[in-house]
């Protein structure tokens, strides 16, 4: 019996206050309104981005919520509007969106800074008609990012969601739709290391070593991975990764280190922490004349990016990478497409380092908190 325009009742993980585990509770979905689209989620997985919102250190609380934006699932019904997907589609929800109407979307240079769709963490509702498509007794619970995928069923903008081969295994893709695509395009489509460049890499979650992935794939000679946590580099020498730094180990700083090891710099560097201080020492650590470091990590809400001017002065440049440069509704189909016909040289099982069933997603916030492994794979069906 189909279940379109009408609420679902579901399971969902409903966060009450920040940094309190998550609680399994049954909600209802309301029916996806003009250019929405509810979709059954099968897998999600955490991200760091979560965990900061969940902990909300400086940011506005906005609970209850259901966080959770890495997932995959398939289109249980679409709002009115909606032409270019239907129910049984199988679909990757995405944090930030592609209205395909917008200066930034219709822009050659820009490519996913869309006006109407681009990432708000702040945003709890849904821009049809600022309201929630989740309650629980009559009480709305917040959206997150647009896409709140810890919850069996959910409500998304059709600009946030991209369609994908059916013959793709939504386990093994989910973490496209976040942490590989924001570190390995960081890395292929914007730090772009030519074949035999040296790559230093900040930070060893899942968003850094698919960034050390991006490097292997180009030809990288070097990968140079920095992380305070020991424990990090077990799992990174799956990798490809050819040196390990640990700036504990040190009584200079790191940048200091690096230009040490390489005569003078790295060609490329990729921040995948969200400390500033990392984010300092990646751009301080190129080469001269030519080095780019790119900054892909979420900052604290104070921190302030400090160099002198002169380090820009003499050629290197530092940029930013949103979502790894991708187009989320253009491109992912095309990544999960060169994943299936192995042209992406990326192997997806690396990253997923652990799986729970629904009820246990508090394990994977413990897991992430202690820096244990990669992804934790949530199955909500389990
Ligand atoms: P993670 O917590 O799994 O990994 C971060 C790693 O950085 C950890 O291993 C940690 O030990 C290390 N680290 C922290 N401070 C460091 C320092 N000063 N020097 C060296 N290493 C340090 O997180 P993740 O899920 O891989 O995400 C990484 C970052 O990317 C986060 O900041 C996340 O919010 C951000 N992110 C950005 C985007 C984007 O589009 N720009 C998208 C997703 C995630
Ligand atoms: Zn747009």
């Amino acid at each position: 019996m189909s279940t379109a325009g009408q609420v679902i009742r579901c399971k969902a993980a409903v966060a009450w206050e920040a940094g309190k585990p998550l609680s399994i509770e049954t909600i209802e979905v309301a029916p996806p309104q003009k250019h929405e689209v509810r979709i059954k989620i099968l897998f999600t997985a955490l991200c760091h981005t979560d965990v900061y919102y969940w902990e909300c250190k400086g940011y506005t609380p906005l609970f209850p919520r259901i966080l959770g934006h890495e997932a995959s699932g398939i289109v249980e019904s679409v709002g009115e509007g909606v032409t270019d997907l239907m129910p049984g589609d199988h679909v990757l929800p995405i944090f930030t969106g592609e209205c395909k109407e917008c200066k930034h979307c219709l822009s050659e240079e820009s490519n996913n800074m869309c006006d109407l769709l681009r990432i708000n963490c702040d945003r709890g509702v849904m821009l049809a008609d600022g309201k929630t498509r989740f309650s629980i007794n009559g009480q709305p619970i917040y959206h997150f990012v647009g896409t709140s995928t810890f919850s069996q069923y959910t409500v998304v903008h059709v600009g946030q969601v991209a369609k994908i081969n059916p013959n793709a295994p939504l386990d093994k893709v989910c973490p496209i739709s976040c942490g590989i695509c924001t570190g390995f395009g960081a890395t292929v489509n914007v730090a772009k290391p030519r074949k035999g460049q040296t790559v230093a890499i900040f930070g060893l979650g899942a968003v850094g070593l698919a960034a050390a992935e991006g490097a292997r794939v180009c030809g990288a000679s070097r990968i140079i991975a920095v992380d305070l946590n020991p424990k990090r580099f077990e799992e990174a020498k799956k990798f490809g990764i050819t040196e390990f730094v640990n700036p504990n180990d040190y009584n200079k700083p790191v940048q200091e280190v690096i230009v040490e090891m390489t005569g003078g710099g790295v060609d490329r560097s990729v921040e995948c922490t969200g400390s500033v201080q990392a984010m300092i020492s990646a751009f301080e650590c190129v080469h001269d004349g030519w080095g780019v470091c790119v900054l892909v990590g979420v900052p604290k809400i104070d921190d302030a990016f400090k160099t002198h001017p002169m380090n820009l002065l003499s050629e290197r440049t530092l940029k930013g990478a949103f979502y790894g440069n991708y187009k989320p509704r253009t491109d992912i189909p095309l990544v999960v497409e060169k994943y299936l016909n192995k042209e992406l040289g990326l192997d997806m099982d690396k990253f997923i380092t652990h799986s729970v069933p629904f009820a246990e997603i508090n394990k994977a916030f413990d897991l992430m908190l202690k820096g244990i492994g990669l992804r934790c794979m949530i199955h909500l069906d389990a």
